[in-house]
């Protein structure tokens, strides 16, 4: 916790693509805080990995990251684009191991010269993680009225999946809330009590959503006294992309269930500028791995031309799980200040330069 002067042992696991780029970046950020100690370990991970290995995740890395360290930076992991024997994802394993039951993606916009038309949106998505159709129980058999081929996707949605995301939503909005209240009144993007919105298809999936909606109501109904302050809204998670890209400044915490949260958060991404500039967090009760919302980015890697933004900004996030929210909120500041000022920003943003100058830009801003 925050008040250890021990230093905090930070995994780092840039894996591939630009996310060997980004993932210095961030650690140069980290590095440069003068508050918490930091003590960094760079971890195996990822597609090359298990090219040169056979094995995506080494148990060493898992090993490490569970016994040593305080939490973890993720990169990028490359995704084969057709099936690859033996090989599956390290970052859905690693959500597994560590029980990081919720992706928690802060989705921001920054007024600048280079974005006058862009909507203005500060919301917090938080998406489950561990069930919904991610399960991946699929089958397929042939129809014997048609002769042709169907096929089925069973979706779980439990109580106690459901219960305690909508706890860490609940909990997020009075967060988000108290850091807001530290702001001079002007400078507060939302401006209205907390408020959690629900996001489901219940008038469809009425057994399945139905369950997702009625467990996050109850986790309100069932803490009256501490939620008191928070608002709690619900949206069909159609006419949420729909609300999402008329007004999206109408949302400050969403919870959905894992698909939906997927998609959602993917479009919200689009609404301010580039997916190099949206941070994630894999949340669980007792560990926190920061993960850009990107992916591994081929097209560019090895260019020094990505955007840093993202990972600096998911290691932002890490500070803030772990504690240290003023550290936190330096390096928010200091993005902000860089991408409102226009000077520095790579070609996903419309600007010339290059990952380093980014970096370097946000450093002399911290
Ligand atoms: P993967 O399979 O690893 O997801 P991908 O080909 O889908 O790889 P993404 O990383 O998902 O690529 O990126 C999608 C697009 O957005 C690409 O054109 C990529 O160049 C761009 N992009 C993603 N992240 C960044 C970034 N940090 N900076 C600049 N452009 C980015
Ligand atoms: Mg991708």
């Amino acid at each position: 916790t925050a008040t250890s002067s021990k230093a905090l042992k930070i995994g780092l696991l840039p894996a591939d693509g630009i996310g060997r780029e980004v993932i210095p970046a961030a650690q140069r950020v980290l590095e440069s805080l003068s508050g918490p100690k930091f003590e960094f370990v760079t971890l195996d991970a990822g597609f090359e990995h298990f090219q040169k290995t056979g094995t995506a995740l080494p148990q060493e890395t898992i090993d490490t990251l569970k016994n040593e360290c305080n939490g973890a930076l993720f990169g990028a992991v490359s995704s084969p684009s057709h099936k690859v024997a033996g090989y599956s994802s390290p970052i859905v394993a690693l959500r597994k191991h560590l029980d990081l039951y919720a992706n928690v993606r802060p989705v921001v916009s920054v007024k600048s010269a280079s974005t006058p038309h862009q909507k203005q949106l500060d919301m917090l998505i938080i998406r489950e993680n561990t069930e919904c159709l991610y399960i991946k129980s699929e089958r397929q058999e042939v129809d014997p009225k048609t002769g042709m081929k169907v096929a089925w996707a069973d979706r779980r949605i439990s109580e106690y999946a459901s219960k305690r995301i909508g706890t860490m939503a609940f909990n997020m909005a009075l967060t988000r809330d108290k850091l807001r209240q530290q702001k001079p009144e002007s400078e507060r993007f939302w401006k209205h009590k907390p408020r959690v919105t629900i996001v489901h298809k219940s008038n469809v999936l009425s057994v399945t959503d139905g369950l997702f909606r009625e467990t996050v109501r109850a986790v309100k109904e069932q803490n009256a006294e501490k939620y008191a302050n928070v608002d709690m809204e619900e949206q069909l998670v159609d006419s949420m992309v729909y609300r999402m890209f008329r007004e999206p400044e109408a949302f400050d915490v969403a919870v959905a269930p894992n698909l939906y949260g997927d998609i959602i958060s993917d479009g919200a991404a689009a609404l301010v500028g580039s997916l190099g500039v949206v941070p994630s967090a894999n949340v669980g009760d007792n560990f926190v791995m920061g993960e850009p919302v990107h992916g591994s980015a081929p097209d560019i890697a090895g260019k020094n031309i990505a955007n840093p933004v993202a990972a600096i900004r998911s290691a932002a996030l890490l500070l803030e799980h772990l504690g240290y929210t003023t550290e936190a909120l330096q390096v928010y500041g200091a993005v902000d200040k860089v991408l409102s000022e226009a000077t520095y920003l790579t070609p996903d943003l419309g600007g010339k330069s290059t990952t380093s100058e980014v970096t370097e830009a946000i450093l002399k801003n911290l």
